[in-house]
């Protein structure tokens, strides 16, 4: 299978000595090295910042100023490059669910992008999930046969000290009431 390559030509940053290199795109690639070999040179001193320079200058907001203080790095040419993100390597402990997305803060713009873009699906009969005005409720609700059970669930409203605020909210099936709690201490 012919995949794109990002070509590196010549790069001479720090202590590389005009390297070149084609690296596939869609495959995990691990540079390896003794202390000094320049992984981090080609990784974060040349291809990660050839990608953030020119991420950068597509930024209209830039100032002139910002626009002269991007030091292109020393290399030759590089070709294919996608646009790319930086972990560094002294993060200290992270949680086993850290992914890349939640490292690089990309996971809160996902959950906004899929809330705001997506269409949620009922599990079970796979209906859109939608928004109902109150009206919608009430008539809902009103139109049901006497005697049919429901359920009203609310959110329960937690004071400073970390019991009920007393505000009247309602608990579980509209009988237990957050008050009436408060009102047996
Ligand atoms: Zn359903």
């Amino acid at each position: 299978m012919n995949r794109p390559l990002l070509s590196i030509r010549k790069a001479s940053e720090h202590n590389l000595k005009d390297v070149d290199l084609d690296i596939p795109h869609g495959c995990l690639v691990a540079f390896c090295g003794v202390s000094g070999s320049g992984k981090s040179s080609l990784a974060f001193g040349t291809i990660y910042a050839e990608a953030r320079r020119r991420f950068l200058l597509t930024l209209e907001s830039l100032s002139p100023a910002a626009v002269r203080g991007l030091r292109a790095p020393r290399v030759e040419e590089i070709s294919g490059l996608a646009p790319a993100i930086a972990i560094d390597q002294d993060r200290g402990r992270q949680s086993p669910r850290a992914t890349v997305a939640t490292l690089a803060g990309l996971y809160d713009f996902l959950r906004v992008l899929f809330a705001r873009v997506g269409q949620p699906l009922c599990p079970a009969c796979g209906s859109p999930v939608n928004c109902h005005r109150f009206e919608e409720v009430y008539e809902t609700v009103c139109g049901l046969p006497e005697g049919t059970r429901i359920l009203v669930l609310a959110p329960q409203r937690v004071g400073p000290d970390g019991g009920p605020d007393g505000a009247g909210v309602s608990g579980v099936g509209g009988s237990k009431r957050v008050s009436a709690a408060q009102d047996r201490r």
